[in-house]
């Protein structure tokens, strides 16, 4: 289960975050993820609760926002959207894609204390 690795991550993140910034606790805690990156919300958010255990992000909320998945087709010489990986071109049917976006977990935003 790789949320749990994801979750690390990113409470590594926030502690950084108290530590350049100074809050006390965090309240919130928005992130984007690319819903090409096999991330599980539900699984996201309960690793997440586990990994907080014990950090300035303990019992925050954490906000999870999809990202769609983005590709350019070679053959359109555009980009164009995608659900999945290894999906066809959804104008061309080709399957000369390169992913530009939706693989990503992203910090976007903290709201503190
Ligand atoms: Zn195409």
């Amino acid at each position: 289960m790789h949320e749990i690795a994801l979750c690390n991550s990113l409470v590594d993140l926030i502690r950084d975050q108290q530590r350049q910034r100074g809050f006390r606790r965090v309240r919130r805690v928005i992130v984007e993820v690319g819903v090409l990156g096999h991330v599980d919300p539900h699984a996201l958010d309960f690793a997440f609760d586990v990994e907080a255990r014990n950090s300035p992000a303990e019992g925050a909320v954490l906000e999870i926002r999809e990202i769609q998945g983005r590709a350019w087709c070679m053959d359109c010489s555009r980009l164009v959207t995608i659900a999945r990986r290894g999906e066809a071109c959804p104008d061309c049917g080709g399957f000369g894609l390169i992913v530009e976006q939706g693989e990503e977990l992203r910090l976007k935003e903290l709201e503190v204390i």
